[in-house]
């Protein structure tokens, strides 16, 4: 089984050199062909020319080079999408990752698994503003998603190629993967994976991701249990509002009659036609996503990124727009 390395990159430069020597070390131990496809997320840094000598010298590095900074999620969709590998180990270009720890995770898939996520049990970052929201948000996560797990923020992946080429990924959807992946019959395991300091570089995240987290939990959420079928939320919201009016409609009909009490001047008046609206609101909702439900599973899938040239790769995928420019071994 050949492995494909997925590697995003942005503004990497110090990085990238070290990080392809340590893969070069360690992927002979995994004793089948490799490659590693460096995903340039429009890096300003000079990492383009750091990537471009390591594709001119080494054909197994493939370079994907997007035209603008498209975000880490497009960035490893565009590798998952790309990779020929049966086996694909998604990890961080910012040497964060360990990558002797691959090897054990390529073993993990072979007893079977389809997916392994690494969790980095002695994370090195700072506590305050890194470590703390991400305990909270995966707690958060694991209990709302009911997927166990310690932490989802780890790249350090290995994903079999079927599995991870039906992964939608979309705004910053990268960081459920393992969940994704287990809504579509992955059998996922967690294990521990080492964690080193940023050397070199900035990250590129602060505190301010730990909201984006959440709004991207509901989405999840939604898209696990109602995307196929919007009506079942919807529908049952609708009746609940229904239900509602009904009651203040009798509870508003009988103060009048039987305690005189005025019908305009009730607040239970008020809150028959605000049910009602709201639960003729609700039905349409429902309709809507089933209508889109359906469009959604009809339709052809887009792509989220935008691809200026690919280093050292053969061909494009199938069906792939042909404008984009091929350097490399078949240019040469
Ligand atoms: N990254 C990327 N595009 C972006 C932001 C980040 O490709 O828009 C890459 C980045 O170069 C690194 C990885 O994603 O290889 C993780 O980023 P970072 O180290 O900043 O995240 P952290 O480890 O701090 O969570
Ligand atoms: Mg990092």
């Amino acid at each position: 089984m050949s492995v494909s390395i997925v590697v995003p990159i942005y503004n990497e430069v110090e990085n990238v050199p070290l990080l392809y020597n340590q893969l070069v070390a360690v992927l002979p131990e995994l004793n089948r062909p490799w490659e590693i496809v460096f995903v340039d997320d429009g890096s300003k840094d000079g990492t383009a020319a750091k990537l471009d000598e390591l594709a001119a010298k080494d054909e197994r590095v493939k370079v994907i080079r997007f035209r603008r900074n498209f975000g880490q999620t497009a960035a490893m969709h565009a590798g998952l999408q790309y990779a020929s590998g049966e086996v694909i180990v998604t990890l961080d270009g910012d040497l964060q990752n360990e990558p002797a720890d691959i090897p054990m995770m390529v073993r993990k898939l072979d007893e079977g698994y389809d997916l392994v996520h690494g969790w980095r049990k002695q994370r090195q970052d700072a506590f305050l503003n890194r470590k703390l929201p991400s305990k909270m948000a995966n707690w958060l996560i694991s209990r709302v998603t009911r997927f166990p797990i310690h932490d989802l923020g780890c790249t350090l992946k290995a994903i079999r190629r079927d599995i991870a080429r039906e992964l939608e990924l979309y705004g910053e959807m990268h960081r459920f993967i393992p969940v994704l992946a287990h809504q579509r019959g992955a059998r996922c395991v967690e294990v521990e994976t080492r964690h080193h300091p940023r050397r070199f570089g900035q990250t590129k995240y602060g505190i301010s991701r730990t909201l984006r987290v959440v709004l991207d939990l509901i989405t999840v959420k939604y898209m696990l249990d109602y995307f196929a079928s919007p009506m079942k939320l919807f529908g049952q919201i609708g009746f609940a509002c229904g239900a509602i009016g009904a009651l203040a409609a009798l509870a508003t009909v009988l103060m009048k009659f039987a305690g005189g009490v005025d019908m305009t001047g009730n607040p239970f008046m008020l809150l028959t036609i605000l049910a009602s609206i709201g639960s003729v609101q609700f039905f349409s909702l429902g309709l809507l996503g089933e209508v889109n439900a359906r469009i959604y599973y009809a339709s052809q899938p887009k792509q989220n990124f935008a691809i200026r040239e690919l280093l050292n790769f053969e061909k494009q995928p199938l069906g792939k727009d042909e404008t984009i420019s091929i350097r490399g071994r078949r240019a040469a």
